[in-house]
Formats: C-alpha cells, sequence, structure tokens
C-alpha cells in the first residue's frame, strides 16, 4: 500500500488531554480519534491492529470450542430486573428509552442476554456444556474516563459465558479458558500476571485477573515470591497476627488538643500508630444509590489503610452505595466528632470493625468528645461491633497470607477477567435443564472477558520509547514500511516499488512511504507509527542497497535489497503469530 494514497494523519503535537504514553501516542500516530470523552473512533492503521487481537482472541478461543456469536448492545430493562442488577449496578448503565418511555440499556455486558438466550434454547443435559462468545462494543458510563482507550465509555470487548451440568463442568470451561486467556496475552507480547481478584458487581465466587504489568496500571497487585500466591490489592486477604497476652490496663481519657491525625495523636502521646485506632465515616445509600439510608463508621489500626472494596462487601452493597460523609452531619447523628472519633459510645450507625482490632489491647481512640483520645481501649470489653471482618490493605512488606513471608506489589493494566459465575444467574433467571433422571437442574455458568481496546492500549504502554510505538509484529498494523527517500528519484522508486511488490506477494503487509515529504519527517512518522521493520531506498538504490532497521533496535544496516528482504520474511514469519 503506497502511504501517498493512505490515510494517516500524525500529529506533532502532544495533545493537552493525554497523560500517559498510550494515549499521547495512539492519538499522536493517528490510530485513534477523540469523539467526546471516553469515546473513541478508530482510523485505518488502529482499525487493523484491534483487528489482528480480534483475530488472535478468535483463533484461540475456537481452539477451546467456544463458538462466536453476536448481540445486541442494546437490552431491555426487564432482563436486568431479573437479575436484580437494573438498580444495583448503578449510574455506570448506560439507560435510555424508547419512543414508548419502555426502559433499555446499552450493555456495559452480557451476562443478562445470555443467560436469557440459553434458557430458551437449553432444555436437556445432552445439550450442555455450551460456550458462547462475542466481540462487540460495551458502554459503560465511567465516572471518570480517562487514559484514552483504558477507561473509556464505550470500548470492545470479548465476553464468553460457559454453561455446565455442574461444578466440576464448570472447572473444566473455567481452566480452559483460564489457557486461552495465557495463550492470547502472550501472543499479543504482553507481560502480565494472572491473580485472584474480587467477583464485584458480576457476582460469582472466584475470579482471576489478567494484568499487565506496568507503573502506569490502575491495579496494584501483590504476590509472594517464596509461594504462588498472587492477588488485587482489593481481593489480597490479610492474615491476622495473634491476639496480644498484653494485661488489659483501665481506659483513661486524656487531653489531645489539636490532635486530629494519627500521627499528631501518636506523636503527641508518645505511642507508635499501631497502638492507636483510625475510625472513617460515612454515609451509607440504598442499594440504586438514590436515597440516604444511614451511617457506617469504620475502624482499623491507625497505621493501615482501608480497603474500600472489603467494607462495601462487607456491607453487601455496591461500591456506590456508600460515600465518606460531612463530619457535622454524621456527628449530629452518631456522637462521633471529626479527629475525635472513637469505637466506645456510639449510636445511630453501623460500626464496622477490622478483624486485628479484636486481638489488640490497650489501644489510643478518639474520645467522640472535642480535644480528647481515650487510651487503654479493647475490644468486647470497651466496644463491639456491628460487624467484624478484615478490612485492610494488604502492603509490599506485609506477611503473606499463604506463607507469612513478606509480600511485593506491583502496578498493573487489568487487560481480562475470568469468573465462576455458579448458579447466581440462573438462579435469579431461572435457566433450567433436566438431568438424566428428568429432574430440574440450574445451568452452571462462567463468564470471561478480555478488554480488545484496553488490551491496544496496555500493548503500547509497555512497547514504546520517546519517539513513538514498537509494536510486536503480532499485533502490528504493517509489518515492514519501505521509506522511499526521494519521492521524485526514478531509481529509488523503481527499487522501492519492487521491493514493495515482492513483500506484497509473499504475503508480508507493506507500506510504501512515497510521499512527497522530507526525510526527516518519514522516519519520524515511521517511528512513531512503530512498523517493525523499516528499510530505506535512498543514495545507494543505484547499486542495489538500502538501509534496513529494526524499530526495537532503532541501528541501520547496510544491506543489499536482496538480502533487506530475506531478512525481514524471515523475521515476520517467524513472529508474526506471536
Ligand atoms: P475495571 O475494574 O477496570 O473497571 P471491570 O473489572 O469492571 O474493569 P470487567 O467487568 O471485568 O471490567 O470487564 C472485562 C474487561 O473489559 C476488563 O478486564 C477490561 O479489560 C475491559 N474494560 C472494563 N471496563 C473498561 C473501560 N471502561 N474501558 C475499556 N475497557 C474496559
Ligand atoms: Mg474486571
Amino acid at each position: 500500500m503506497k502511504m501517498s494514497k493512505m490515510h494517516i494523519r500524525t500529529l506533532r503535537e502532544v495533545p493537552t488531554e493525554a497523560e500517559i504514553a498510550s494515549h499521547i501516542l495512539l492519538l499522536r500516530s493517528g490510530m485513534i480519534k477523540k469523539l467526546v470523552s471516553g469515546v473513541y473512533g478508530f482510523m485505518p492503521l488502529g482499525w487493523r491492529t484491534i483487528r489482528k487481537i480480534e483475530d488472535i482472541i478468535r483463533q484461540e478461543m475456537d481452539a477451546k470450542g467456544a463458538q462466536e456469536i453476536h448481540m445486541s448492545a442494546v437490552q431491555p430493562a426487564e432482563l436486568w430486573e431479573e437479575s436484580g442488577r437494573w438498580s444495583k449496578y448503578g449510574p455506570e448503565l448506560w439507560r435510555l428509552k424508547d419512543r414508548n418511555g419502555r426502559d433499555f440499556c446499552l450493555g456495559p455486558t452480557h451476562e443478562e442476554v445470555f443467560t436469557d438466550l440459553i434458557r430458551n434454547e437449553i432444555s436437556s443435559y445432552r445439550q450442555l456444556p455450551v460456550n458462547l462468545y462475542q466481540i462487540q462494543t460495551k458502554y459503560r458510563d465511567e465516572a471518570r474516563p480517562r487514559f484514552g482507550l483504558i477507561r473509556s465509555r464505550e470500548f470492545i470487548m470479548k465476553d464468553d459465558y460457559s454453561f455446565d451440568k455442574d461444578e466440576a463442568g464448570l472447572d473444566v470451561s473455567y481452566k480452559n479458558m483460564y489457557d486461552a486467556y495465557t495463550n492470547i496475552f502472550n501472543r499479543c507480547g504482553l507481560k502480565f500476571r494472572p491473580v485472584e481478584a474480587d467477583t464485584g458487581a458480576i457476582g460469582g465466587s472466584n475470579s482471576h485477573e489478567f494484568c499487565a504489568l506496568c507503573e502506569t496500571g490502575e491495579s496494584e497487585i501483590v504476590y509472594c515470591d517464596s509461594c504462588d500466591m498472587a492477588a488485587t490489592n482489593e481481593r489480597a486477604e490479610f492474615k491476622d497476627a495473634p491476639a496480644s497476652n498484653e494485661e488489659m490496663l483501665p481506659m483513661e481519657e486524656v487531653a489531645t488538643p489539636d490532635c486530629k491525625t494519627i500521627e499528631e495523636v501518636a506523636g503527641f502521646l508518645k505511642v507508635s500508630a499501631d497502638k492507636t485506632i483510625k475510625a472513617l465515616l460515612f454515609n451509607k445509600y440504598n442499594d440504586d444509590g438514590t436515597k440516604k439510608e444511614g451511617y457506617v463508621i469504620a475502624f482499623i489500626r491507625g497505621d493501615r489503610e482501608l480497603n474500600p472494596v472489603k467494607l462495601v462487601n462487607a456491607l453487601n452493597i455496591p461500591e456506590f452505595a456508600i460515600e465518606f460523609a460531612d463530619e457535622k452531619e454524621i456527628g449530629a447523628a452518631t456522637g462521633c466528632v471529626g479527629g475525635f472519633t472513637g469505637p466506645v459510645g456510639l449510636k445511630n450507625c453501623t460500626v464496622v470493625v477490622d478483624s486485628e482490632l479484636v486481638g489488640a489491647r490497650n489501644m489510643v481512640a478518639g474520645a467522640n468528645k472535642e480535644g480528647y483520645h481515650v487510651k487503654n481501649v479493647n475490644y468486647e470489653r470497651d466496644y463491639k461491633g456491628d460487624i467484624v471482618t478484615d478490612l485492610k490493605m494488604l502492603r509490599a512488606g506485609d506477611p503473606c497470607p499463604e506463607c507469612g513471608q513478606p509480600v511485593k506489589s506491583a502496578r498493573g493494566i487489568e487487560v481480562g477477567q475470568v469468573f465462576k459465575l455458579g448458579t447466581k444467574y440462573s438462579e435469579s433467571m431461572g435457566a433450567v435443564y433436566k438431568d438424566e433422571n428428568q429432574q430440574d437442574k440450574l445451568i452452571v455458568m462462567g463468564c470471561y472477558g478480555i478488554g480488545v481496546t484496553r488490551t491496544m492500549a496496555a500493548i503500547v504502554e509497555q512497547n514504546h520509547d520517546d519517539n513513538g510505538i514498537i509494536w510486536p509484529v503480532s499485533v502490528a498494523p504493517y509489518h515492514v514500511v519501505i521509506v522511499q527517500v526521494g519521492a521524485n528519484d526514478e531509481v529509488q522508486k523503481k527499487l522501492a516499488e519492487e521491493l514493495h511488490d515482492r513483500f506484497e506477494a509473499a504475503g508480508i503487509e507493506v507500506i510504501l512511504d512515497d510521499r512527497d515529504e522530507r526525510p526527516g519527517v518519514k522516519f519520524k512518522d515511521a517511528d512513531l507509527l512503530g512498523i517493525p521493520v523499516r528499510i530505506t531506498v535512498g543514495r545507494g538504490a543505484a547499486e542495489g542497497k538500502v538501509e534496513y532497521r529494526l524499530r526495537r533496535e532503532g541501528e541501520n544496516h547496510d544491506m543489499t535489497a536482496d538480502e533487506a528482504f530475506e531478512s525481514a520474511v524471515e523475521l515476520i514469519n517467524r513472529e508474526r503469530r506471536g
């Protein structure tokens, strides 16, 4: 393909709203175009990469016996009411009405639609298992769309649903999908790690996230080098140390003027932060987030960090149904005092206590009185929680919940997630089959998602330098770019076109940059676009000489056109499958 005929519009400037490399480079290379916040279009080169990622996904899904279908993005509210998620999904669900006022949503995910399909079409154990997937546009009205394709409001997802007779069948389906995901992300050239994950709004029991490792990622994972523990920090369990055997001392109120933070209190009373109790105050809303229902006060050790996912799981409410409270309002209702809140003597609120505090002794806590704290506060004797559970983040250096060694942490981008749903949807929506004895049984489900567009961004995040993208061969929009230095030089033109035609005949995807531009512009664009092999046809053309350069190495090699052709074909064919 001749570049003079292609629709490629690269930008010299860094777009102001873009903060991270993938967003900047995908915009600058003209591969994506923003329409409105969180909504992007794909230009020819960008779309070719999307299609390559999709092809890899299709090949690996099909290899596991999954079958591709395509369902509508528009979904009727009735199905979501059946599953109970019409209210619970919250403001992220992109709702719309038809002209008659009937409610619909643009699908953020398709559990309801696939369960509905299966309950109508499967009746016997003979028809199971089934595994169906689609590659389709999804909609989520994200609170903060950002980082370009990483957190957008319209994006492409591959979603797959498995339907089995029993848990043993689900185990097999889950393992198949886990293996398929491993192959897919390997072939996309990603460095990634599958980790145990929270099941969130989707529901179900068991889940893994596939996390592409990079510093700019929004997910934090914790892992252990001494054993195989690896989990998102939202999910990672914190194993409490055994209870302290310190003797309980009598409670004692002490004046702590102006000491509102843990550091101030600990410093003033000369105790370490792990001898203090920290309070976090929240308003709680009903399940669709429209009505305030009450107050929640959570207590954790002063040196710990609250894990909000563990808190909402403990309260069994959606994430959006809780927000930090205004101190004055919550104080008037519950008796707490901002900066001096402690667990003793609160009223009208749900008190959630971190499990570690149960075995802690003689702690310092707020006195619920302006300017005062209490020393020697002990669980059971002095206060109790309505809920006692693990509420804290596992941080680098904390003991591994499996083996006790210090854990490590890393950041990454969640590119895929697999869930064991069990019977959550088949139960609420009545998806049953008749077993060998004509007994009705619930279908056992799993669901499996890959963010196709987010995967593209993650690949760029891991594969770039200051000059642009460095596509792995398997997902590169084109394999080779031939830069013809003199746009009007007949000898160069002839050699460049000959090479171009040879590549095409060999099934190599090639661009010929024949534009009437300065060489510097062409080289810059070639680097920005990230095409794996660049062949420069310049002055040496008369002797059949060219320069050969791999984008990932950045060094020019003088070769004959024949050698360059052979080297490129060999490299591309070796790496194109990923
Ligand atoms: P996150 O925690 O990042 O919001 P999620 O856990 O809600 O994502 P899933 O419901 O597991 O996402 O969706 C499956 C996949 O779809 C994710 O692994 C991710 O790759 C992709 N995805 C989810 N939300 C977005 C988004 N807003 N923009 C782009 N891709 C997304
Ligand atoms: Mg997820």
